[in-house]
């Protein structure tokens, strides 16, 4: 029986070079040791192009299903290896591709290590006709049921013929640190892991107004983040005391103006810590229309305190499509816990769908939000989720 000696681990995009490709595949590198590290008997080389993932008798399947978690791996493959020797390499082509069920097959060869003395070319057909002959396969260069790839480099040659996807996006921590607006519903957790997706760190802000809002929605949100923590191993949580704040809005402006100045008010807690905690972007889980504080005009309105970047990763994305992603990533049954939130308790009858900036700003000064403000971001309450 041919043995898989290896998984290789294909980059994403790789596109940069030099110190970035660099940073990339020792980040990359040690997210996969982490994420690898309850398989004791693994081994993790990293080498100029690719990873390798010793096996050691290890099953591959789990070990396939948790890297395909990580971000910045492009593909996966099950690699079997031998000596740069053509002999062993064509009888274990021959061993590999009897493993695997079609009916038609197509060689391809890599050959990095220059010093092999047979160019890819030939080593393609050295190699094909010893599965011509030996096997009931047919040749099929233009959609093969089995794709059998040989690479050889210095170390040694893989042979293989079992890929698998990758998540693909950056290795987490390339991509510096958002401040991420987490609410407990479905939206926020999903652009959470697509700002991680894309190499992105979060540490998350949530504004909590107690005893409007109870205790478990800060539980939810450690349960969602444990999901999370399959992609970042450890989250900071910033829970910030919102419920003056809130009070305040209710008491100076009418019902219809509450949720635009609530959320301006939480941008501007956000924008304040984002720089506090060296964040150099927030992010949200806001979807273009989705509720009237989503509007291009709210948006518009509610965006005007402050400078920093907002990415909101699911901006275009349909209910539908966001929960799917929630789904997949398993966060969809923790968000639909029911649950008060200072939004869902306030929430008026008629919320305008386009607030104006003069008005908004005009109700904002009949109170004095800047010390409610610096009042919330001294009395945050943190915990790390891990
Ligand atoms: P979600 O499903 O993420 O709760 P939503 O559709 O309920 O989103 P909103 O309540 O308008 O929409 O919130 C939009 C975004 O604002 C959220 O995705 C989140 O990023 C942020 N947000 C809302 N409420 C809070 C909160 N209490 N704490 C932190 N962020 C919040
Ligand atoms: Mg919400």
């Amino acid at each position: 029986m041919i043995k898989y000696d290896y998984i290789m681990v294909r980059f994403g995009e790789l596109s940069t070079k030099g110190k970035n490709k660099k940073d990339f595949i020792s980040t990359l590198y040690l997210n996969i040791k982490h994420a690898l590290k309850e398989f004791s008997d693994i081994k993790v080389e990293s080498r100029y192009d690719h990873i390798y993932i010793q096996l050691n008798d290890n099953d591959y399947e789990p070990i396939v299903s948790r890297l395909q978690d990580v971000s910045g791996i492009q593909g996966l493959s099950l690699v079997h290896k031998t000596e740069n020797d053509i002999e062993k390499i064509k009888e274990d082509s021959l061993a590999l591709i009897k493993t695997e069920t079609g009916k038609t097959f197509k060689v391809k060869c890599k050959r990095s290590n220059k010093r092999f003395p047979m160019i890819s070319d030939d080593i393609v057909r050295a190699v094909a006709p010893v599965i011509l002959r030996n096997t009931d396969l047919k040749v099929d260069v233009h959609n093969p049921d089995i794709l059998l790839q040989i690479e050889v480099r210095d170390e040694g040659t893989y042979i293989f013929t079992n890929t698998f996807s990758g998540a693909g996006g950056y290795p987490l921590g390339v991509g510096g640190k958002s401040m991420h607006m987490l609410s407990g519903g479905i939206d926020s957790p999903v652009a959470a892991y697509l700002m991680m997706k894309r190499g992105v760190t979060i540490e998350c802000i949530h504004f909590a107004s107690p005893p409007y809002t109870q205790e478990a929605v800060i539980y939810k949100l450690e349960d969602l983040l444990h999901k999370l923590n399959r992609y970042q191993a450890r989250i900071r949580l910033n829970i910030v005391p919102f419920t003056k704040i809130q009070e305040a809005i209710y008491d100076n402006a009418p019902e219809s103006y509450c949720i635009t100045l609530m959320r301006r008010m939480m941008y501007r807690l956000a924008d304040k810590l984002s720089k506090r905690r060296k964040c150099p972007v927030i992010s949200s889980g806001e979807s273009v229309g989705q509720v009237a504080s989503q509007t291009l005009q709210s948006i518009n309105v509610i965006n005007e305190v402050t400078n920093v970047p907002v990415i909101r990763p699911c901006a275009t994305m349909d209910k539908v499509e966001i929960i799917n992603l929630s789904k997949k990533i398993d966060t969809y049954e923790i968000s639909i816990r029911p649950y008060e939130d200072c939004c869902t308790i306030f929430t008026p009858k008629a919320p305008k769908t386009s607030p104006r900036l003069d008005e908004a700003k005009a109700f904002e000064e009949k109170f004095d939000y800047e010390s409610l403000i610096n009042d919330a971001l001294n009395n945050i309450e943190v915990k790390i989720i891990e």
